[in-house]
């Protein structure tokens, strides 16, 4: 039987042009995460994309699965092919045939069913309704304990008239959103915490290039720490595709604050500064904004006034994503992505190398500049900073 993946994406959102560059990003993205499964091939017709193996080794779930995860998808199944034959009944038939394998397969836990028809192809001589009752009648036929529920069935048998017609019993959510790569670019400031890749995942969501800058303060936060963090971009690569991680040494700068600032100030001075290194890799490497996992009130760094001294570090536009949400709804989100586990592993991250017993939670813009002056050589230290990072390139 010949087996093929039907991946749907949404056309709401598309207009004129777009829809163009949308699709071609979509389908040279899904090639990007199919590379290494074998041959197959690629091809659209009205808002689907048809993946379909053309060696016996290429394993089709995993590619489906994979697929699920490409941004711009809206749904993905895998169907069963059937050619269309000179007499109708014939490909009805044969629609049959394949329509009772799929639902055999399902029966052990199912006991109703419906049939649902798209019929793409106008020529096809019978409506999608007749479709519907054709195959319907042949599935009873054959399977006569089951019984047909039309409103809320255990089993939904799609039938897709198109080229060829498809059949499928099993329909997966895509990851939704806009391809990646028909948005700009933006760079993350991904620590090892649960905020963060969530913050990384919303924005790639919209179809952003992302970029992620890591601060690490080497021998205060240990090789494990920096792991996990490529673990958590390699987990947000299945979605958007490759990650460029930038790993900072932060440890002089950390040493330095520590020694000339205020206890108080030390985390939002720290703060400030990871901000505009950031901003530096984020201007070297031409993208347009920065994006933190920030969310107003969760620590003392992250209270409105505290924001806006940390905004002001910087003159590119700071995305929060996560900025209105509780923690309890972040890590939901963590959850189903599929970074969560990984970013409660206990490692330290560099923001809590060194924490202020009293930090201020209504900083002034003066202080901190005045606290700040303290750093005699700060910009080459940044400047330094940036030029040793690690570029680890992560996914694809
Ligand atoms: P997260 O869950 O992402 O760690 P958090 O709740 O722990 O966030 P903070 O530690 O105050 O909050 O950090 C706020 C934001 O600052 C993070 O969401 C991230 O964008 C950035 N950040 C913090 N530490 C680092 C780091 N070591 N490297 C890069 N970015 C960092
Ligand atoms: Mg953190």
């Amino acid at each position: 039987m010949n087996k093929i993946i039907l991946a749907k994406y949404g056309e709401l959102a598309l207009k004129g042009n777009n829809k163009r560059q949308f699709e071609d990003k979509l389908m040279s993205n899904i090639r990007g995460k199919l590379k290494d499964l074998g041959e197959y091939s690629l091809s659209r017709a009205q808002s689907t994309i048809y993946v379909e193996p053309k060696s016996d080794t290429f394993d089709i779930d995993e590619a489906s699965e994979r697929i699920r995860k490409v941004f711009g998808m809206s749904a993905v199944s895998v169907a069963s092919k059937v050619d269309k034959l000179p007499e109708t009944k014939d490909t009805l038939d044969e629609i049959g045939k394949i329509a009772v394998e799929c639902v055999r397969k399902m029966m052990l836990r199912h006991k109703t069913f419906k049939v649902e028809t798209r019929r793409e192809d106008k020529h096809f001589p019978l409506k999608s309704p007749q479709i519907s009752a054709e195959i319907g009648g042949y599935i009873l036929e054959n399977i006569p304990e089951l019984t047909v529920d039309v409103h809320n069935p255990d089993i939904t048998v799609n039938v897709e008239i198109r080229g060829s017609a498809y059949v499928y019993t099993e329909r997966f959510a895509g990851a939704g959103g806009m391809p990646t790569g028909t948005n700009g670019k933006a760079t993350l400031l991904l620590s090892g915490g649960i905020d963060s890749p969530v913050a990384g995942y919303m924005i790639a969501k919209r179809g952003v290039v992302v970029n992620a800058v890591h601060f690490y303060s080497y021998p205060y936060t240990s090789e494990r720490a920096k792991d996990k963090v490529i673990a958590l971009a390699k987990i947000m690569s299945e979605y958007c595709g490759r990650i460029n991680l930038y790993v900072v040494p932060f440890t002089d700068i950390q040493l330095a604050i520590n020694k000339h600032c205020p206890q108080e100030l030390l985390t939002l001075i720290m703060r400030r500064i990871m901000m505009r290194i950031a901003e530096q890799i984020a201007r070297n490497t031409y993208s347009h904004a920065l994006i933190t996992g920030e969310s107003i009130g969760q620590v003392a760094s992250q209270t409105m006034e505290s924001l806006v001294v940390t905004d002001n570090a910087v003159s590119l536009p700071v995305f929060r994503p996560v900025i209105g949400m509780d923690k309890e709804e972040i890590v939901q989100v963590a959850k189903k992505i599929g970074t969560f586990e990984t970013s409660i592993l206990p490692y330290e991250d560099c923001c809590t190398v060194f924490v202020p017993k009293h930090p201020k939670t209504k900083p002034q813009l003066e202080s901190l500049h005045k606290a700040e002056a303290n750093l005699t050589d700060i910009e080459e230290m940044i400047a330094k900073a940036v030029e040793d990072a690690e570029i680890i390139k992560v996914g694809e």
